[in-house]
C-alpha cells in the first residue's frame, strides 16, 4: 500500500514519465509502460504548489473502469487524430 495513492480512485489514466505514452491502469504502486516497458514506482514529489504531485502524471481517475478507458481513448484521439 502506498499512502500517497489512497486519494486516487481505483482506475487511472496515466502518462509514462519516460516516453509520454498514455494508458489506463488499476495499479496502485507500480506502473509499467506498455510502450517502452519501463517500470516505475508511484512516488510522491511534494512541492509548494502541489503537495500531492506524483512522479507519474495521473490525467484522470475513477472507480469505473469504463470511464477511465473512455477517457484514455478520447485523450489519445485528441492528441493523435487519425
Ligand atoms: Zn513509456
Amino acid at each position: 500500500m502506498h499512502p500517497m495513492m489512497n486519494q486516487f480512485k481505483k482506475y487511472k489514466t496515466v502518462m509514462c514519465p519516460n516516453c509520454g505514452f498514455v494508458q489506463s491502469t488499476y495499479a496502485n504502486n507500480i506502473f509499467k509502460c506498455f510502450k517502452c516497458k519501463k517500470i516505475r514506482e508511484f512516488i510522491a514529489k511534494p512541492s509548494r504548489n502541489s503537495p500531492t504531485s506524483l512522479n507519474i502524471k495521473i490525467l484522470f481517475d475513477s472507480d469505473n473502469p469504463n470511464e477511465v478507458s473512455r477517457f484514455t481513448k478520447r485523450y489519445k484521439n485528441a492528441k493523435n487524430p487519425e
